[in-house]
């Protein structure tokens, strides 16, 4: 998982006219496919080049997600000077209708698109809005056109496994769990007889990653679960301290849905609560109960996209549109084919559709992070985005976790990058982040 850092570049195209489309952004949109079609054949047909800035008050289509521009063919519809916006008629409107009536309505539709999600509430201590309405709830990746997803029966599973082996403990028989072939490998459990093995198998790493074969060696099981059924299971330590990809057991494995391999697929089980923060940051979320460290929380989810999907919805978008694309690019390099490329993996967009978790804020110093969880070790393009608790998190704490993912960094190097940071001019149109860190970068984004 890595954050899409060429997103900011690409949004730039409508972010000095103020919001106002000029015939000028419209021919710069034009020159790339996209879903916004600005009709700008009136102007090619005038004469005389229109010196003010115009937009129609025509025709809005949802397209695609977006929302689509169309000129109106009716000669009443009036042109309107876009420096004068909002203009006599709309503040008018404005000024009869009641501006608590609308919160109030945009707050029970909110709720009732909430309604499909279990264990999740939201409220508002700080004012009268609710969320974008321009959100949809969904359990599940939604995909989007060209991209591919094997059906779970499809999935290899580890057949040989049986819930009895290695003395009860099932898939956790280190060696031979079919399903943790690719995990990473248990250094601690090496026998003298696995020396030549492991030697091959670092080697084989270099060349294919987090793919190398390490076949016959004992691998590192990803949870642990107590004898009492009221404790969470948790990530195992090392999974939570690295960014080696954990592998969970899926339907055509022989282990039973006993195995303790089974966490992230089992879906949320702690109560989310999205609220308004009192700080400028937006939206955010808390769990009501206490999280313990290496919990896990629930998914990132939302629209699947290809890579060439998102770049034409990055056109139309504002800069925060970033905090919510995430590249499914855990295993580029890892392709035995090289078919995976920064160009060609699919992009997770939670935007417009998603789950509570796309509401969780950044901070540099977070309590959580995100994890790449895979119950089909052969494909490589589409795996949750999984966040564990990083720390134990008392009841109704935030939750935050970092955008960037560069949590790891020593705070005296972060402060002093911070200083630098600051004082140099060219940074003043970045977007502070304001997560209140002692490790805080100063800026959302690089
Ligand atoms: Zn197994
Ligand atoms: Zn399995
Ligand atoms: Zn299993």
């Amino acid at each position: 998982m890595s954050l899409r850092s060429s997103a900011i570049d690409t949004t730039t195209a409508l972010k000095n006219t103020s919001g106002v489309l000029t015939l000028r952004d419209s021919g710069y949109l034009s020159r790339e496919p996209s879903v916004i079609s600005i009709d700008s054949s009136s102007a090619a047909s005038e004469a005389a080049p229109i010196q003010t800035p115009t937009v129609y008050n025509g025709i809005l289509q949802r397209k695609e997600g977006s929302i689509v521009a169309k000129k109106s063919r009716d000669p009443a519809v009036q042109l309107t000077d876009a420096r004068t916006l909002p203009n006599q008629a709309m503040l008018s409107d404005a000024a009869r209708a009641s501006v608590t009536a609308a919160e109030y309505a945009i707050q029970a539709a909110f709720q009732a698109k909430l309604q499909s999600v279990k264990n999740v509430e939201w409220e508002n201590h700080v004012d009268n809005t609710a969320p974008s309405l321009n959100f949809t709830f969904v359990s599940d990746f939604v995909l989007g056109e060209g991209v591919y997803r094997p059906e779970a029966d499809a999935h290899v599973g580890c057949e040989t496994c049986r819930p009895n082996m290695g003395q009860n403990i099932g898939c956790e028989y280190p060696r031979l769990c079919a399903c943790l072939e690719y995990a990473a490998v248990d250094e601690n459990r090496l026998q003298p007889g696995d020396q030549a093995r492991y030697v091959q198998y670092q080697k084989d790493q270099e060349d294919d990653g987090y793919l190398a074969d390490s076949h016959g060696l004992p691998k590192r099981f990803p949870y642990q679960r107590s004898k009492d059924p009221q404790v969470p299971s948790t990530l195992m330590k090392f999974y939570l301290e690295s960014r080696y990809p954990i592998y969970e057991c899926n339907l055509n494995c022989n282990c039973g849905p006993i195995c303790k391999s089974r966490v992230v697929q089992k879906g949320r089980r702690v109560p989310l609560v999205i609220f308004k923060t009192a700080n400028e940051r937006g939206w955010g979320v808390y769990c009501k109960e206490q999280l313990v460290k290496g919990e896990f929380i629930d998914t990132y989810i939302g629209e699947v996209l290809t890579n060439e999907a998102t770049g034409r919805r990055e056109m139309l978008s504002a800069e925060d549109r970033a905090s919510y694309l995430y590249s499914l690019d855990k295993f580029i390099g890892d392709d035995p084919d090289n078919d995976l490329t920064n160009e060609t993996c699919y992009v997770v967009d939670g935007q417009y559709m998603g789950g509570p978790t796309r509401f969780i804020n950044h901070s540099c110093e977070p309590n959580c992070r995100q994890y790449t969880v895979s119950y089909n070790k052969h494909d490589l393009r589409i795996y949750d985005l999984a966040f564990f608790a990083v720390e134990d998190i008392p009841p109704r704490t935030e939750l935050t976790f970092d955008y960037m993912d560069k949590d790891e960094e020593e705070e005296e190097i972060v402060r002093k990058k911070r200083e630098k940071d600051a004082a140099d001019p060219k940074n003043h149109d970045k977007r502070p982040c304001n997560c209140g860190a002692r490790k805080c970068r100063g800026y959302l984004w690089e």
